[in-house]
């Protein structure tokens, strides 16, 4: 006779006094650990995953859709690139988080990504990096997070931990790091994972919608302002100029007012930009090129026109520092050598480190800053970055999900 055993159940179940056994078939399962996520349970294998971490999806024959927008080849956003349709829920890995994704901001870095300005990383890629959302699994080794607990993933995904830029605190320029919706698939989807180490838990206060900005506007705003060198003493009555007024500059100078600066705002778009801007307190507000009335101590241009830079520097106090705010910007032209005489500096911020994630949002939870958003539902992403593109947001733009 034969009977399967397995270990450490069924011990010997069936059988019967005198029976005479020929061979012991002994099955081992692994231990399994079940998490909640929607409609079921999430299974977490202690053992090696036996599909490669590479793209975090599951194998074809494990295959739960969910929906996304997903982007195939880049081209003009007017086109409509984006396809709303369903793709793989991806499967954390061993280090990694599932969030169940609630709101995604939209960001002009989406639109350079959709329009082809930033090279092809990843195709298909699904696009979007100011991600809210519910924890919906947890990887074995990945710690800090709790199911249902509410958490954000924002622009660096990961970084090395090992290059020389990772171990001198300057992580935002890591020769390896990842960025979410870009070199890996982000938020314009319904689900997302992402290494525990690099996702933010977010502060009370802040509902998924008026969260969501924070994450990159709110961020790569913050170290903006840091990068201006204006001190935490001088803050009180410095002059910080803002060019382009978008989600980055409406959360900026909630920041900068709070610090005790005035503010003052060259946008065009009198009735969305310059209107949002004088209702936030700036102390004047005027065109994408006029000229403000008085020196500024530091400035940012958030809009990506390197025709701005001659202009800011024309407004830029001796010794002031002109911080360039995206990642991509058009030429800029030839500058006269008087414009950066007097020791003016011109600057770019790539991306934010966790540090200034972190220190921003306790930051902007004290004040607290107060997001203005217009919302999408996911299937529109199209049309939100069509509106983002020709200038038609009061604040920031939010998918939600
Ligand atoms: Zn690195
Ligand atoms: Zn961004």
């Amino acid at each position: 006779m034969i009977l399967p055993l397995p270990l450490g159940e069924g011990r010997g179940e069936g059988l019967r006094e005198n029976d005479e056994i020929d061979i012991f078939l002994i099955f081992i399962f692994p231990k399994r650990e079940y998490k909640n996520t929607r409609g079921g349970v999430y299974f977490v294998d202690p053992h090696p995953n036996p599909f490669p971490k590479g793209r975090g999806r599951k194998s074809p024959q494990s295959e739960v859709d969910m929906k996304a927008c997903v982007l195939n080849s880049p081209q003009p956003v007017d086109d409509r690139p984006l396809e709303f349709t369903d793709a793989p829920d991806p499967e954390p890995a061993a280090d990694e988080v599932l969030l169940r994704v609630r709101a995604c901001g939209i960001c002009r870095t989406d639109l350079h990504v959709v329009e082809g300005e930033l090279p092809v990383r990843r195709t298909p890629v699904i696009p979007g990096h100011q991600i809210v959302g519910d924890i919906a699994g947890v990887g074995s080794e990945a710690n800090g997070f709790e199911l249902g607990q509410r958490a954000g993933v924002a622009w660096l995904h990961q970084t090395c931990g090992a290059c020389k830029f990772c171990r001198s605190g300057r992580e935002n320029l890591c020769e390896r790091a990842e960025f979410t919706g870009w070199t890996k698939d982000g938020g314009y989807a319904e689900y997302i994972t992402a290494p525990a180490t690099f996702v933010y838990s977010l502060p009370d206060g802040f509902d998924d919608l008026m969260a969501a900005p924070l994450l990159c506007a709110g961020i790569i705003g913050y170290r903006a302002l840091r990068l201006t060198g204006i001190e935490k003493e001088q803050w009180s009555g410095a002059r910080l100029g803002i060019y382009g007024f978008g989600a980055a500059g409406h959360v900026v100078i909630q920041l900068a007012r709070a610090r005790g600066a005035e503010v003052y705002v060259c946008t065009r778009d009198r009735e969305r930009h310059q209107a949002l801007a004088a209702e936030l307190g700036a102390e004047w507000v005027g065109g994408a090129k006029d000229e403000p009335p008085a020196k500024l101590d530091g400035s940012i241009i958030f809009a990506p026109a390197g025709e701005l830079v001659p202009v800011a520097l024309q407004a830029l106090e001796k010794g002031g520092v002109l911080v360039l705010g995206g990642i991509h910007m058009s030429a800029i032209p030839t500058l006269e050598y008087s414009l950066i005489y007097g020791e003016r500096t011109v600057r770019s911020v790539a991306n934010n480190t966790r540090d200034d994630g972190r220190e921003f949002l306790a930051e902007a939870a004290s004040i607290p800053v107060r997001t203005h958003v217009q919302e999408f539902p996911l299937e529109d992403a199209n049309e939100a970055l069509i509106a983002l593109k020709h200038d038609a947001i009061r604040g920031a733009g939010v998918l939600v999900v």
